[in-house]
C-alpha cells in the first residue's frame, strides 16, 4: 500500500507513477462520441487519422509524466521568487519552454506552410487537459504563449509578426495577457494604461497591470505582453481600448534587445497554482516604453476577445485536468485504505472504504464532473474544428454554439472543480487535510479558475445578458436543436428513454425561466433581470452537462450491447448518478429564478451590519 506508509516528505513519494488522467475516457470521447476521425474529410485535417492522433496523445503523456509531474510538489513548496526586480521561476522551466516550442506544443493548430501541424482542436486541447492534469503551473507558461502569438497572427502587422511570432512560437519568448489594472479588473472598460501615438509609429505606454500571469520570468529570453491601453483621446470606456504588443525587451531591426521601459514591481502570493507567477507591471516609469498598435485603434477589446475566448475554454480544461488529478488521487486512496465493515455485512477485517456507499457517492461526483465537463469541453473544440473547415450558414451556426457554450464551458469545471477537489479532500479523511497527500494541492489549484479569464458572475451576465439577448434568442434555439436531437436519438432506447424525457422537461423549464427574466429585461428591470444570473448560469451548466451524459450514455448502451464491460458498465452508472443526483438541482435553482423576490436587489450596504 503505497500511499499509506509512513513518509517524511511529499518530495519522496514518487507521483509520476499516479495516474492523473483517463486514456480510456479521453479515447471514448474522441473517437466514439465525437468521431473525431470523421475530420479527416476536410482537406485542412485530412493527413490526420487515429494513428497520427494516438502519438501525439502518447508523446503528451510521455511529456507530462516524465517533465511535469515529477515537479509538481517541488513548484507548489517553492513557489516563484522576487529577487532585484525580476522573476525567478523552478530552474526546470528553462528547458521546459524550450521542450514546449520544439516539440511543436505551443503552435500545434496552426497550418503546415506555418510550421504547425493543422492539428484539430479537439486534440491540442486534449494535450492542454493532459499536461494540466500532471502539473497545472508549468503547463500554463506555453498556453499563454500561444494565445498572445495567436492575437499577433490574426491582428498584427507583417512587420509584427516577423519580430515576434517565431520566438513566442519556438518557447524562446514568453507570451502574456496584460488587461487588469489596480483599478480595473471585471471592468475592463474602466482601464487607463495610456497610450500616446508618436512621428515613428508606435505609441508611448504608460501605466501599470497587475497579476499578470508569466508577466515576468527567467525562464526565457523575454517578455511579450499583449496589452490594452487606452490611446490619448479615445473614447471613455470600453468603445476607447486598443490592443499593443509590449515587450519588455524591443528588438531592432537586426534582432538585437533593448530594454523596453517595462519594470516588474514585484510579485503576487497565492494560495495555489504557486509554480506560475503573477507579476505586477510597470510601463513608461523613463517615458521610454514602446508599444505598437495591433488591430485597429480602439478595437482592442473585439481583438482580445479572441485570446480571452480561447483562454476560457482552456480555463475549462484546466479546471477538469485538476478535478481529474484529484479524482485519480483519491480513487487510489479508496481502494487502499480500509475503514468499518460494509454496512449489512460482519467480515472479520475492516472493509475498503470504496465498498461503503457513502464513499461511491462521492467518487461518483467526482467522475461526473471530470467526465461531464471533459465531454463539453471536447464539444466546444469540435464546434471550434467545425467552423474552421466550414463556410456560410453552417460556420454560422457552429460560431454561435460555441460562443453561447464558451461560458457555460468556463464557468461549471471552474465551480464544480472546486466542489470535486474538495470531495477529493473528503474521501481521504484527516489524510486529505494533510500536505502529504496530493488532494489538498489541487484543491488550492483549483480555486483560481471561478475568478480569472472573468469571474463567474461575469460569465453569468455574458450568459443572459448578452449571448441568448443579443439574437432575441436565435443561438439558443440552435442548441436547443442540437439537444433535442440526443434526446431524440435516446428516446428510442428503452432504457434511456426516462434520462431523455428529464432532460426534455429541464429544458422546458430553462426555456420558461429565460422567458420570465427576459419579460423583466423588457420591463426596463436590468437589475432584477441580472441579478440571478449566476444561477441562471448554473442551472445552465447543469443542464447542458446532463446533455453530454445522456450523449456518451449512447454510445456506451451501444457499446456494452449487453455484454459486461467494467468502463461502459461505470460510464451508465455515472449517467444514473447524474440524473439522479445533480440534474434534480436544478428543480430548487429553477424556483428561486422564477421566484417575485427581489431580495438581493432591495438588501442595501447599512443592511448587513
Ligand atoms: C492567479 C491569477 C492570475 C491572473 N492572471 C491574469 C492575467 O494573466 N492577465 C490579466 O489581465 N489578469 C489576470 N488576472 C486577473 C483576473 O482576471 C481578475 O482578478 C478578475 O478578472 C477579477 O477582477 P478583480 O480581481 O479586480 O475583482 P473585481 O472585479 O473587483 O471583483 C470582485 C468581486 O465583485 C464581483 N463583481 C465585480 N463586478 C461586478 C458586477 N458588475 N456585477 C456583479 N458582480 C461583480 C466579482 O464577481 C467578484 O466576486 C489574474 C488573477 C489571478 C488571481
Amino acid at each position: 500500500m503505497i500511499i499509506l506508509s509512513a513518509r517524511k516528505s511529499t518530495e519522496t513519494f514518487n507521483y509520476s507513477s499516479m495516474k492523473f488522467y483517463s486514456k480510456k475516457n479521453l479515447h471514448f470521447l474522441l473517437y466514439d462520441v465525437f468521431q473525431i476521425e470523421n475530420l479527416a474529410q476536410y482537406p485542412l485535417f485530412e493527413e490526420h487519422n487515429k494513428e497520427t492522433y494516438n502519438m501525439v496523445l502518447d508523446a503528451c503523456t510521455d511529456l507530462s509524466t516524465q517533465k511535469l509531474r515529477p515537479i509538481l510538489t517541488e513548484m507548489d513548496r517553492n513557489a516563484p521568487d522576487f529577487v532585484n526586480g525580476r522573476i525567478k521561476v523552478h530552474p526546470d522551466m528553462k528547458e521546459l519552454m524550450q521542450a514546449f516550442g520544439s516539440g511543436g506544443w505551443i503552435n500545434a493548430p496552426l497550418s503546415y506552410e506555418e510550421g504547425g501541424q493543422q492539428m484539430p482542436y479537439m486534440i491540442f486541447n486534449a494535450t492542454i487537459f493532459i499536461m494540466g492534469a500532471a502539473n497545472y503551473s508549468a503547463s500554463v507558461y506555453p498556453f499563454l504563449s500561444a494565445g498572445a502569438a495567436n492575437l499577433i497572427r490574426s491582428f498584427g502587422t507583417e512587420a509584427i509578426k516577423a519580430a515576434y511570432l517565431e520566438n513566442l512560437y519556438n518557447g524562446t519568448w514568453q507570451g502574456t495577457m496584460a488587461l487588469t489594472e489596480p483599478e480595473a479588473g471585471s471592468s475592463l472598460g474602466d482601464i487607463s494604461t495610456s497610450a500616446e501615438p508618436t512621428e515613428e509609429g508606435y505609441y508611448k505606454i504608460k501605466g501599470q497591470k497587475i497579476f499578470i500571469s508569466c508577466g515576468d520570468h527567467d525562464g526565457v529570453e523575454n517578455i511579450v505582453h499583449l496589452m490594452l491601453a487606452r490611446i490619448k483621446g479615445a473614447p471613455k470606456g470600453s468603445k476607447g481600448i486598443s490592443l499593443f504588443v509590449v515587450p519588455r525587451m524591443r528588438p531592432d531591426a537586426e534582432g538585437n534587445l533593448e530594454f523596453n521601459d517595462v519594470t516588474t514591481g514585484g510579485i503576487f502570493h497565492k494560495m495555489g497554482y504557486k509554480g506560475a507567477p503573477i507579476a505586477h507591471i510597470i510601463t513608461g516609469e523613463q517615458d521610454d516604453c514602446r508599444g505598437y498598435l495591433v488591430g485597429e485603434a480602439n478595437k482592442g477589446l473585439h481583438c482580445m476577445f479572441q485570446m480571452m475566448n480561447e483562454a476560457r475554454i482552456a480555463v475549462g480544461f484546466n479546471a477538469t485536468s485538476i478535478a481529474s488529478a484529484a479524482y485519480y488521487a483519491s480513487l487510489q486512496y479508496c481502494r487502499e485504505r480500509s475503514q468499518g465493515r460494509r454496512m449489512g455485512t460482519k467480515p472479520a477485517a475492516q472493509s475498503l472504504i470504496i465498498e461503503h456507499a457513502d464513499v461511491k457517492r462521492m467518487l461518483l461526483f467526482q467522475r461526473s464532473v471530470v467526465e461531464g465537463s471533459l465531454s463539453l469541453l471536447m464539444e466546444c473544440s469540435r464546434y471550434a474544428d467545425l467552423s474552421r473547415v466550414t463556410t456560410g450558414e453552417e460556420q454560422q451556426k457552429y460560431e454561435a454554439i460555441l460562443g453561447l457554450l464558451t461560458p457555460v464551458a468556463k464557468s461549471y469545471p471552474s465551480e464544480m472543480g472546486c466542489l470535486s477537489t474538495s470531495t477529493a479532500i473528503q474521501c481521504l479523511g484527516g489524510y486529505g487535510f494533510t500536505e502529504e497527500f496530493l488532494p489538498e494541492l489541487f484543491y488550492r489549484e483549483a480555486r483560481i479558475h471561478p475568478i480569472h479569464e472573468g469571474t463567474t458572475a461575469i460569465h453569468g451576465m455574458d450568459l443572459l445578458g448578452r449571448k441568448i439577448a443579443k439574437d432575441q434568442g436565435a443561438s439558443l434555439n440552435l442548441l436547443i436543436i442540437e439537444i433535442t436531437e440526443t434526446i431524440q436519438k435516446a428516446t428510442e432506447v428503452a432504457s434511456l428513454q426516462a434520462y431523455a424525457a428529464s432532460l426534455g422537461t429541464t429544458l422546458e423549464k430553462i426555456a420558461d425561466a429565460t422567458m420570465h427574466l427576459s419579460s423583466l429585461a423588457m420591463q426596463g428591470k436590468l437589475e432584477a433581470f441580472l441579478a440571478d444570473s449566476t444561477l441562471y448560469l448554473e442551472t445552465f451548466g447543469v443542464t447542458i452537462i446532463a446533455w453530454q451524459w445522456l450523449k456518451q450514455g449512447l454510445v456506451a448502451t451501444e457499446k456494452l450491447g449487453g455484454h459486461e464491460d467494467d468502463f461502459y458498465q461505470g460510464k451508465l452508472y455515472t449517467m444514473e448518478y447524474f440524473f439522479e443526483y445533480e440534474l434534480p438541482k436544478t428543480r430548487s435553482l429553477l424556483k428561486t429564478l422564477q421566484s417575485k423576490t427581489s431580495v438581493t436587489v432591495d438588501m442595501q450596504d447599512g443592511h448587513f451590519d
